[in-house]
């Protein structure tokens, strides 16, 4: 172990990542599904994007042990899912599309079964009144709406109280107040300490709850960051504001950034791009003050996840 020199405060370690996905590669056949894909989830949120047939699946699905790699290594918690399967099993909650459910069980009986497998289970009422499942607990699962089966599907994930869960398009379908409680159920779960990896084609799912977002595109991690990190990287960003017309524009962009662009638009609507952060704010506005022009009506416009991903891989996230 290395020692702190005297006087050095110790630096604290990162801890360890509850995911770590190396040079994954997962064949169907002929179609390579995943290519490479290198990802790293820590304590926290973790959103994995992509468009339909990105590989997101056929990841979380190989992190869960249900698939083996082709190639690469994987580490869930620090073990590999399926040689230390049993070791792993009561630590993850996984939420499954459909299927793994016999369909002539009632809803709070499969809930409640779940929740004696595990030691320190929530609270299985709490959670049925949670997810708003309260007036279906004694409904067959066949008999449950779409709505209502994914719903169970994410109580039966979380119940046992899991360090890390798997949640597949948790909201996918869902009605907005359906939504919003899963939503809700997330933060409180990340505030619990629980991990999520999440794969979600909705981009205002990952800005509200990622701390991390991972976007897939053909089989391969293009980009991982928080969604500021990713939205600051990415696609420029725009600034505007209105003037007087014929401002001097070349002296104006002298002291701004050289990636920076300015144009009139019309006369006295004036648009730049490039990096528009506070600083180029503090710069444009006390140009403008130097050169007694008031910017009325400024204006930034932050891209989104969904520029960023378009930018990345010309592919709409909803394909
Ligand atoms: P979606 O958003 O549509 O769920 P995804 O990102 O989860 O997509 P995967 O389901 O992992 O993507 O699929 C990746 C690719 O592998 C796709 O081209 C898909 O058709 C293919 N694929 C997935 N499962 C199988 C399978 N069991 N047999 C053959 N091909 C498969």
């Amino acid at each position: 172990m290395r020692s702190t020199p005297p006087g050095e405060i110790p630096r604290p370690t990162p801890p360890e990542p509850v995911l770590q996905v190396r040079g994954l590669i997962k064949r169907y056949g002929t179609k390579t599904a995943v290519d490479g894909l290198d990802l790293t989830a820590r304590a926290g949120v973790t959103a994995v994007l992509g468009p339909n047939g990105a590989g997101k699946t056929t990841t979380v699905e190989t992190c869960e042990g249900y698939r083996r790699p082709d190639a690469g290594t994987v580490r869930v918690l620090g073990l590999d899912p399926v040689r230390e399967a049993a070791a792993l099993r009561p630590r993850i909650g996984v939420m499954l599309q459909s299927g793994g459910v016999y369909s002539g069980a009632r809803a709070d009986e499969m809930l409640r079964h779940m929740a004696k497998l595990h030691a320190h289970p929530l609270d299985v009422d709490a959670l049925i009144e949670r997810l708003g499942l309260g007036s279906c607990g004694r409904t067959t699962y066949r008999r449950l709406s779409g709505g209502q089966q994914q719903r169970l599907a994410l109580a039966m994930a979380v119940v046992g109280r899991p360090e890390l869960v798997f949640l597949d398009e948790p909201t996918a379908g869902l009605d907005p107040q359906a939504r919003r409680s899963t939503w809700e159920l997330v933060r409180e779960l990340r505030a619990d300490g629980v991990s999520v990896v999440l794969t979600t084609h909705a981009m205002d799912e990952a800005e509200q709850l990622a701390d991390d977002v991972a976007i897939i595109d053909a089989g391969r991690v293009v980009a991982q960051g928080s969604p500021e990190e990713l939205c600051r990287g990415g696609a420029e960003n725009t600034l505007r504001f209105t003037g007087r017309s014929g401002l001097d524009l070349a002296s104006l962009l002298k002291a701004l950034p050289t990636d920076t662009a300015a144009v009139e638009l019309a006369p006295g609507s004036y648009r730049l791009t490039g990096t528009v952060d506070p600083q180029l704010l503090a710069t444009v506005t006390s140009w403008c003050a130097q050169h007694g022009v008031m910017p009325d009506q400024l204006s930034v416009e932050r891209h989104t996840l969904e520029d960023v991903f378009l930018e990345l891989t010309g592919k709409e996230l909803r394909a």
